[in-house]
């Protein structure tokens, strides 16, 4: 069952439902991508149509952030619970773990994906690195040969939005990989290059202010995520005077 924010599907499931979906797509044989939009992909796709196509056209959209779970509460549809992609991302791989499956990262600084991959081996040592390429490139087609070539069954695409979405849209089903997951930040993190927050900080819906508090740097990004909420709550409040009851 989808579920609607400013525009975007989102799946609504648990992350025990979303990772039990995941490895279902990835033993299908065929191309499947997943998407992972926080409050910055929202405020994106009202200036981008192509962006949230992209996104609603993915087989599996998932709320990254806590903005979005306020969202859709104000909303009055609210979602079960928040499933980061790093969480997500680290469910497919035990589930590539069991299968002895192919996994190839995308993304970051050079040097991150490799360092990534040899920290993700130690854990899940069943798994085939069959490749790593660093996100700063201009051919995107030199880069898709390059994946194809590796034959993954999982691909990690951390780019950044939109160009994660947008490459994985283009180019996806010509890598041959069975899921392809936009991710973000999420190899830096793999890497040990950027610390997740605290159990206790997560619960509590705050694992943006420990970031802040890390990368003070990201306040302007930051500072537009309130906007979210505002935007959510002006879409209720013109929902409920069309539906004739405020
Ligand atoms: N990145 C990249 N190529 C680019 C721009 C960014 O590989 O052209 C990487 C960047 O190094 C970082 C990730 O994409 O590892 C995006 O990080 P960001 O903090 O924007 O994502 P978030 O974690 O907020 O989703």
């Amino acid at each position: 069952m989808k579920t609607e924010i400013l525009g975007v599907q989102f799946d609504n499931l648990t992350r025990q439902e979303a990772a039990q979906r995941g490895a279902q797509l990835l033993a299908e044989d065929q191309f499947h991508y997943v998407v992972t939009p926080n409050p910055e992909f929202l405020l994106a796709c009202e200036k981008d149509p192509v962006f949230r196509d992209i996104l609603n056209k993915a087989d599996l959209v998932l709320p990254d952030g806590i903005g979005v779970v306020y969202s859709a509460k104000i909303l009055g549809t609210p979602l079960k619970e928040r499933v980061p992609g790093v969480e997500f991302a680290e469910d497919m791989l035990a589930c590539l773990n069991e299968m002895g499956g192919r996994l190839y990262l995308l993304g970051a600084k050079p040097g991150v994906a490799e360092q990534a991959g040899a920290n993700i081996l130690e854990r899940y040592p069943n798994i085939v690195l069959c490749g790593t390429r660093d996100g700063y490139f201009r051919d995107e087609q030199d880069v898709l040969l390059q994946v194809a070539a590796a034959r993954p069954d999982l691909l990690f695409v951390c780019l950044g939005a939109p160009k994660q979405e947008k490459w994985m849209a283009r180019w996806g089903a010509h890598t041959g990989a069975k899921l392809a997951i936009g991710l973000g930040g999420c190899l830096d993190v793999f890497a040990g290059n950027v610390e997740r927050a605290p159990e206790s900080w997560q619960k509590l819906g705050l694992e943006w202010a420990y970031r802040l508090k890390k990368e003070p740097r990201r306040i302007g990004r930051m500072a537009k995520l309130p906007l979210v909420l505002v935007k959510a709550a002006g879409a209720r409040a013109r929902g409920k005077k069309q539906g004739g009851e405020g």
